[in-house]
């Protein structure tokens, strides 16, 4: 890993909401007096009745229990919407930019909002919907994708977001895990100059979800579709018959908000589920300290609302402090590898929020689609999804940011609601790779293999040892699962599932998951360091390494590599990259299989699907030792893949 160290310019911490002595004073304050912090962070929410309670937890299996702010009263959509109306009526709450650039980009002030989401809450409310009901959302990236999520928060329904590229199975699956009686749709998405066939995909998979009773369709491209009499409706129809005021509904802080399945990266996903207070309290404070926003910004948050990072960073967290969020209906590179840049000077974007398969899909296509544009507006990025390779992290800053904007690596889950191990811009020095330090309340402990907490420089499983607002409360309909998932495998924390190493300066490096760490003839090795060293070599341009059964070294090193455009695989180029690696780490960290992979398998979100490469490595090729695809952006990937396996 690197050893690099970018400190806080000057000019950063002097403006920032805190410097370095700023965070650590907060932060030993939210352990060392915690009720009374988190009382006092409370505040930055607007309640019907203010919390006297804070956290309530136990992750003991006695009294097992995630709670917090339990005797408060709230509603999120009066949160992220009526409150801001006296100060920022007028002001763009949601900026949308649509997938083409010739298309004409949609902003909607928060009195916009406001009357767009009250209408939406009143025909659902029509349609029977009521607090508690869950209803599945699965839309293209519209602003209406947003509406939906805030009416449903506004009556108290829990929604549930299907990603908008999930096929019909997956989409049948997840209705009928939380039993949705209504659906939210559009009649078709676009993405990259491809219309989503939206409505079809529903009408598919309502073939065998008997319990949806009501399909309300947003007119978004106007394409041909059916519409099912008695059952689907055009939502633009409906709300011209419904009153433009919708009181928000009071809810207890424990009361569920919404669903999300995780993106099943190590196996089935499972149904997370967050509440009102303790969620929206984290996605409001962490956006605000992690990109040291500022009234007045043009925020951008590039992930889909499918995931937890567009539900936390572009509704939620953003919109509760009253920001500007950007919502982009397209991809980001689609139609010139410049899009995304051209978008930032279009509409002077100051926090640009990106993953890292992103940012090394447009690295591979050349700087100059980068520097042909301005950028002078951007003041902080961020990455989240991955762990984020140097090589990468470097681009990001000196290409991207010419050096002016500090990188926030965010590393986090579903289940946490948002960020946990993060920078804040002005009060951490950065190393390139590193997620860095713990957020307020937030208690990393790293642990070996027998639950033994280890202290100082150390390797180990990632735990959080105590509760924090955001975490997940439950897996919907499996609260057993929760308590077995998370809490067994180290009672009494939190089990990541992650691989961490804290280094010297406390800072923490997320090593990938657990699974996916190695040991190499008694040496323990996470495969994100192997991969960040391939990736390193001009002709790489991607890289996934896993384990496998070696006779000798316990486990030996796998690793399928994707090069360049203008590269071609051969067996000198074999040898080159294996004494590459062997340069970069050390003999250790041979690999023993080079496998050249013109993709790789990666879930919708665009993380790779390791658990496959390694079943696949190790030889076990059937669809059954495959498990659960359902989840994977192209399925073919995995057929070339087993066909021309090595070894
Ligand atoms: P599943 O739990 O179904 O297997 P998933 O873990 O991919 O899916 P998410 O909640 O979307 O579902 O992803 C969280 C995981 O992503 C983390 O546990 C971690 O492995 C990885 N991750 C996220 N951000 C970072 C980061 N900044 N650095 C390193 N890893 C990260
Ligand atoms: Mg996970």
């Amino acid at each position: 890993m690197s050893d690099d160290f970018f400190p806080v310019p000057g000019t950063w911490a002097q403006d920032a909401l805190f410097d370095r002595a700023g965070r650590e004073a907060d932060y030993r304050r939210s352990i060392e007096d915690s009720h009374a912090y988190w009382l006092e962070r409370a505040k930055r929410l607007d309640w019907i009745e203010a919390p006297t309670l804070t956290d309530e937890s136990s992750f003991a299996e006695a009294d097992f229990g995630v709670r917090w702010f339990a005797d408060g009263v709230l509603n999120v959509s009066a949160n992220c919407i009526d409150r801001h109306l006296a100060e920022r009526r007028d002001q763009t709450a949601i900026l949308w930019e649509p997938d083409s650039p010739d298309a004409e980009a949609r902003r909607y002030s928060y009195a916009q909002v406001h009357e767009e989401v009250c209408r939406l809450a009143n025909v659902l409310k029509a349609a029977g919907a009521k607090k508690g009901d869950r209803i599945t959302v699965y839309m293209p990236m519209i602003p209406e994708a947003a509406f939906a999520l805030l009416a449903c928060a506004r009556i108290g329904a829990v929604h549930s977001v299907v990603f908008g590229g999930f096929s019909p199975e997956a989409l049948c699956g997840r209705i009928q895990d939380c039993d949705s009686t209504l659906v939210i749709t559009a009649d078709e998405g676009c993405r990259a100059g491809k219309k989503v066939p939206l409505k079809t995909n529903v009408d598919a998979a309502l073939k065998d979800c008997p319990g949806v009773k009501t399909v309300l369709v947003v007119k978004a491209t106007g394409g041909d579709i059916a519409m099912q009499p008695g059952r689907d409706l055009w939502l633009h129809e409906e709300a011209a018959k419904v009153s433009a005021d919708c009181p928000p509904e009071p809810m207890n802080a424990e009361d569920p908000l919404f669903i999300l399945y995780t993106s099943g990266s190590t196996g089935k996903p499972k149904g997370v589920l967050h509440t009102t207070g303790g969620y929206l309290l984290w996605a409001s404070l962490t956006h605000e300290l992690c990109f040291d926003y500022r009234p007045g910004d043009i925020y951008w948050c590039a992930a889909d609302i499918g995931w937890v990072t567009g539900h936390s960073y572009i509704v939620y967290g953003p919109l509760a402090n009253g920001a500007t969020t950007l919502m982009y209906e397209g991809v980001p590179n689609w139609p010139t590898p410049s899009r995304i840049w051209d978008v930032v000077d279009k509409h002077q974007v100051h926090t640009l929020f990106t993953a890292p398969t992103a940012l090394r899909a447009l690295m591979k296509e050349g700087d100059e689609h980068v520097t042909r544009t301005s950028r002078a507006s951007l003041r902080v990025l961020g990455t989240v999804g991955e762990p984020i390779n140097p090589e990468a992290w470097r681009w990001y800053h000196g290409v991207v940011g010419e050096g002016r904007c500090p990188i926030i690596d965010t590393w986090w889950q579903t289940e946490t609601g948002g960020a946990m191990i993060a920078p804040m811009p002005g009060a951490t020095d950065l190393k390139p790779g590193s997620a860095t330090l713990p957020m307020p309340g937030v208690v990393p402990q790293i642990v070996d293999g027998e639950g033994k907490v280890l202290e100082g420089a150390a390797e180990g499983n990632l735990v959080i040892a105590q509760s924090w607002p955001g975490q997940m409360r439950t897996v919907w309909g499996d609260h057993d699962r929760f308590f077995q998932t998370y809490f067994t495998t180290f009672p009494g924390k939190y089990t990541t599932g992650d691989g961490a190493r804290r280094d010297a300066d406390g800072y923490y490096w997320i090593t990938g998951r657990v699974d996916d760490v190695i040991n190499v003839s008694g040496h323990r090795m996470g495969t994100a360091e192997v991969e960040s060293a391939l990736v390193l070599h001009e002709a790489v341009a991607e890289a996934a390494v896993v384990g496998f059964p070696h006779d000798v070294k316990g486990q030996g090193i796998y690793a399928y590599v994707t090069l360049n455009s203008g590269q071609e695989p051969s067996d000198d180029l074999r040898q080159t990259l294996i004494k590459w690696v062997r340069t970069e780490i050390g003999p250790i960290a041979t690999p023993d299989a080079i496998q050249f992979a013109p993709g790789l398998p990666k879930t919708r979100s665009g993380k790779i699907m390791r658990r496959i490469l390694r079943k696949i490595a190790e030889g076990e090729v059937s669809a059954q030792a495959l498990g659960d695809t359902s989840t994977l952006a192209d399925p073919s990937v995995v057929e070339n893949l087993v066909a021309n396996r090595v070894g």
